[in-house]
């Protein structure tokens, strides 16, 4: 009997060893994506006169953190990731478009271990930005993209410069726990495959890390241009190994994998293909660091 009862605990370890290796190990990538990004109808949306494109691409560091590899990448890496939570600002000289309102202090500590350092300076520097704004946008309504927003003690005033799509409201409400009812009343994006948010911003939807999530394609004057990819991955190596983020990131995030499996391989092909286009990771701590040093990015907030 009690030999019996030793065979069965080990079967259980086995088979629980077994789920985890494939939680962390399985690459989930196809072959052939099956997600449609259209460049050539995304860059017509974004056409707009020169002098009217945006010209800048600020950012602001809000906060830190570091993940583990196993969360980050299919079949892990040897070291862990560090993130970035950034806030975002299209600067059109006369107008600025904020995207991504990084959390606040609490909603920081509730995060932990995975948060790290938070700058309460920058965050108010962030709140006045989005103050002066003429709109705000979200790549997806996680609270390291919201927060900032949800939290604000100028909310009232932000909501009528706010575009969200339909499911970033009602996937926000089961998320954040004290979200604001009032955020229902903001304004739609249409409920299009691509819709263009102001002169040389394109939204393009890309439901799978949340059923909100979007990416934000941005023409500049220069005509540089920026794809920003939320949190399709957490870091370029997804991308540049060609690897899905593992089964376990899908199940601790509630993200549809094969959608996003689908997403990734999109931009592997789009990164391969492409030179025009640089994709921007929202956490890569290097890749901001790259594009902060060549100006593709520009670091602090218009004054
Ligand atoms: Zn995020």
């Amino acid at each position: 009997m009690k030999r019996k009862k030793s065979v069965v605990a080990l079967v259980v370890v086995l088979v629980v060893l077994l789920l985890a290796a494939i939680s962390v190990l399985y690459d989930r990538l196809p072959v052939e994506s099956n997600y449609v990004l259209d460049m050539r109808q995304v860059r017509e949306l974004a056409s707009a006169p020169q002098n009217t494109l945006p010209q800048s691409i600020n950012s602001l560091l809000v906060a830190e953190g570091d993940f583990p590899s196993c969360l980050v990448i299919a079949g892990c890496a040897s070291q862990s990731y560090p993130f970035q939570f950034r806030v975002f600002e299209i600067d059109y000289g006369n107008k600025t478009v904020i995207i991504d309102p990084v959390h606040d202090i609490d909603l920081h500590r509730e995060n932990k271990p995975l948060t790290t350092e938070f700058y309460p300076q920058r965050y108010d520097q962030m709140q006045q930005a989005m103050k002066k704004a003429s709109l705000i946008v979200l790549t997806h309504e996680h609270f390291d993209h919201i927060g900032g927003l949800v939290k604000s003690p100028y909310l009232a005033e932000l909501l009528p410069k706010v575009r969200a799509n339909k499911e970033q409201l009602t996937s926000a409400a089961a998320v954040l726990m004290d979200y604001p009812p009032v955020m229902q009343d903001i304004s739609l994006l249409p409920d299009e495959p691509y819709s263009v948010l102001a002169p040389g911003i394109v939204v393009i939807r890309s439901p799978g890390h949340t059923p909100g999530s979007q990416m934000l394609f941005v023409k500049l004057r220069s005509g540089e241009e920026v794809l920003f990819v939320g949190d399709i991955v957490w870091d370029m190596d997804n991308i540049l190994r060609q690897k899905s983020k593992p089964l376990l990131a899908n199940w601790v995030a509630n993200e549809n994998g094969q959608q996003l499996a689908d997403q990734i391989r999109a931009l592997i092909g789009l990164y391969q293909s492409d030179d025009q286009v640089k994709l921007l990771v929202s956490h890569d701590k290097d890749q901001l660091r790259q594009y902060l040093r060549e100006g593709l990015i520009k670091d602090g907030l218009a004054d």
